[in-house]
């Protein structure tokens, strides 16, 4: 799948091609790499950002993608062949990769062998994965919870939300979510064990749900989504409350930001509100791994995937995260083996 043009606005299918390409099934001699069988791609909201243009000095996670460049992002791939020490033909691995059917890694320190294989090898594109990742780092370590605290997450029923709500549950804490459809609120109180939910786009005023919801006000907020979400939530915090920004989706396409209005209500309520990236905690990947792959064997975390087929479907499923087209972690499924 390689990008067409530079996308302004919201991406569209259109936006990216798949092309016919060919590959030597054997790393070239004299270089160090790793040649992968891609088995599942992950669709994750940041490559919007890695699809437009940036010239104008922006902080950006990684740069621009070239136009006719396949895209890259995270995913679940097989070795092929390797002349990395330590990467062995027939290993399974999880790490950067591109969108295509076979990818070769010339920077092969950067995938993480998969340890748990009994468990879906999917799962490492999220639960167990980079988006996991994002949600235990982001909670735990930035939001630091305690016993009893009032937690509101929003995109809820999405890859990083689901795991915040049920950590949520596990570190003995209140949870409500916030989705985009009846069906995903009811997957949260049924599925993934909110204590209650609400579905925004239905809600008239978001700042007097959250009051319902949280009559004595908000904890810790994880923010995904930015936007007016924020604004309320910045509203319905209490004394010493966190907001922990871990994204701003609702932002991602826009071409004026929505200028947030409630940042006031931070100062007498002594709230932290702190950003983080998840690039900054790979080394605690190996303790969340173990922890989190324990979580699902005990029945903890329940996983919810939605899987498009072939390297095909991947643009519309990319496209689809925009609108909320999909329930549970995104990923496009290449192979199973
Ligand atoms: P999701 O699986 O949650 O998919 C995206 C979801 O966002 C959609 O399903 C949709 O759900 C919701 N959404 C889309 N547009 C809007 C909008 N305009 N307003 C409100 N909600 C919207 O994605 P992820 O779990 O992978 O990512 C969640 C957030 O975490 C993103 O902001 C992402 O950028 C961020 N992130 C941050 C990282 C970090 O290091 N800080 C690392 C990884 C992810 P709905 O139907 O509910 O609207």
């Amino acid at each position: 799948v390689v990008l067409k043009r530079y996308v302004t606005g919201f991406a569209v299918e259109d936006d990216m091609e798949v092309v016919v390409d060919t590959v030597g099934l054997r790393v070239p001699a004299g270089s160090t790499a790793v040649l992968l069988k891609n088995l599942y791609l992950s669709c994750d909201p940041w490559i919007r950002g890695r699809m437009s243009k940036h010239d104008d000095g922006a902080a950006v996670p990684a740069p621009d993608f070239a136009i006719g460049e396949a895209l890259a992002n995270f995913g679940v791939g097989k070795v092929i062949d390797s002349t990395h020490p330590g990467v062995n033909a027939g290993d399974l691995v999880w790490g950067m990769s591109g969108w295509e059917e076979y990818t070769l890694v010339t920077q092969p320190e950067s995938l993480i062998k998969i340890n748990h294989t009994e468990l879906p090898l999917s799962y490492y594109t999220g639960v167990l994965g980079m988006t996991g990742l994002t949600a235990y780092a982001g909670f735990m370590e930035v939001g630091r919870p305690k016993r009893g605290d009032f937690v509101f997450v929003s995109a809820a029923a999405g890859a990083v939300g689901q795991v915040v709500g049920q950590l949520s549950k596990i570190a003995g804490c209140y949870v409500v979510g916030s989705a985009g459809s009846d069906e995903k609120v009811d997957l949260l109180k049924t599925k993934f064990g909110f204590d209650d939910a609400f579905n925004y786009k239905s809600e008239t005023d978001l700042a007097a749900a959250l009051k319902r919801c949280f009559p004595d006000g908000i904890d810790i907020y994880f923010d995904n989504v930015g936007g007016a979400t924020l604004d309320a939530a910045l509203l319905n915090m209490r004394q010493g409350g966190r907001v922990v920004v871990c994204g701003m989706i609702s932002q991602y396409n826009l071409e004026e930001p929505y200028g947030v209005r409630n940042l006031l209500d931070i100062i007498p309520k002594a709230v932290r509100v702190e950003g983080f990236n998840v690039g900054g905690y790979f080394d605690i990947y190996a303790r969340f791994e173990e922890e989190m792959a324990g979580y699902i064997k005990e029945g903890k975390v329940t996983v919810v995937e939605d899987v498009v087929e072939g390297i095909e479907s991947a643009p519309a499923a990319l496209v689809g995260l925009f609108s909320g087209r999909n329930v549970g972690k995104q990923l496009v499924a290449l192979a199973r083996e």
